[in-house]
């Protein structure tokens, strides 16, 4: 029997990556989570949370699906209700890119946009409100709630983390994981530990996220870092934290493309950033795995377009220097 598309959810490649940091003394193994049909990791949790609700009786053929998000994840439910024949509203915020929105509209989800900022000045909390307003107003409302549902990391455990302890030719030290609900990171790092005890979890989170405690500050990439501490958020699993910018993401995203052809998105340059930092730090001989969370396709209006860049406000990098870095990455590897 031919598989249907959601069969193909999961099972992405691993691939060795060489970066001009990455040397004989250090190996970089990367999870290529683009690969999914939805074009995330997320398509991971949206289709385990869905499944074990039905399996469950939590969702039915009359349910509507809600659930709070402006990316990855409204893009994977919204494929995954189209094929499951599932009415699903995903409550958004202005913030949200007009890409990922777009592409929300097209797998044919509903939209509830809310305009209200709530007490931390963010929409966070406000989209949460709102969605406890459709669960009373919607007949057969179902919130999946991706920062408290335990098989939102149970995804990740089942899936990326089982598929890195079978995939890697070589026991790795260090794991870099980017953090926004933290269920990746939780998922992953408890799998690995048990194949690997002596590993050490590292959380990539971004400058102005309050995951770990970091005052708030405008951020610019969606999909890494959180206005809020997710409830799944345990931080006994995390070693060490590492803080980069959305500059320096950036900067990662375009040498993942010049040394390595692959079009990520914001977050996979955040854990690329992340590694090149610590790397003078890191133990020779270190192996390092990594996961490369989204495509890059959705980020042509931002992290590749040279007018989004050139707003240095965003990126906090006057524009000279930013087109000056950019000019690097592909001048180095000429000089090579
Ligand atoms: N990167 C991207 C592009 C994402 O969409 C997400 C999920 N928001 C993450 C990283 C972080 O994953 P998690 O929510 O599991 O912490």
């Amino acid at each position: 029997m031919i598989p249907d598309l959601i069969s193909f959810v999961g099972n992405t490649p691993l691939v060795e990556l060489e970066l001009p940091f990455s040397s004989s003394s250090i190996r970089l193994f990367a999870k290529l989570e683009m690969f999914n049909p939805g074009g995330s990791i997320k398509d991971r949790p949206a289709l385990f949370m869905i499944q074990q609700a039905i399996a469950a009786g939590g969702i039915t053929r009359d349910s509507h699906l809600i659930e709070s998000s402006s990316g990855n994840l409204a893009i994977a439910i919204a494929m995954i209700a189209q094929q499951m024949n599932l009415r699903f509203t995903a409550v958004i915020d202005p913030n949200i890119t007009k890409t990922n929105r777009d592409l929300i509209k097209a797998y044919r989800a509903e939209i509830e946009l809310v305009e209200e900022k709530d007490r931390e000045g963010g929409y966070l909390n406000s989209r949460i409100r709102r969605v406890r307003q459709l669960l009373e107003e919607l007949p057969g409302a179902v919130w999946l709630n991706q920062y408290a549902n335990p098989d939102n990391q149970r995804a990740h455990y089942e899936g990326v983390g089982a598929e890195i302890v079978r995939d890697m030719p070589i026991e790795p030290s260090h794991a870099f994981i980017g953090v926004s609900t933290c269920g990746t990171i939780m998922g992953v790092a408890r799998r690995l530990r048990e194949a690997w005890p002596n590993i050490r979890i590292v959380a990539v989170d971004v400058t102005g996220s309050v995951i770990f405690g970091a005052p708030s500050a405008k951020r610019w990439l969606p999909g890494i870092g959180a206005s809020r501490i997710p409830e799944q958020l345990d931080a006994r699993e995390i070693d060490e934290i590492v803080y980069v910018t959305d500059w320096e993401s950036v900067l990662g995203c375009h040498q993942l493309v010049r040394y390595e052809g692959l079009l990520a998105g914001g977050s996979s340059g955040s854990v690329i950033a992340a590694i090149e930092k610590m790397a003078p730090r890191l133990p020779s001989r270190a192996v390092i795995v990594t996961v490369l969370p989204d495509r890059g396709e959705r980020y042509l209006d931002s992290v590749y377009d040279p007018d989004w860049l050139a707003e240095s406000d965003r990126i906090k990098c006057p524009v000279d220097a930013a087109h000056r870095s950019l000019g690097e990455i592909g001048d180095s590897r000429n000089a090579s």
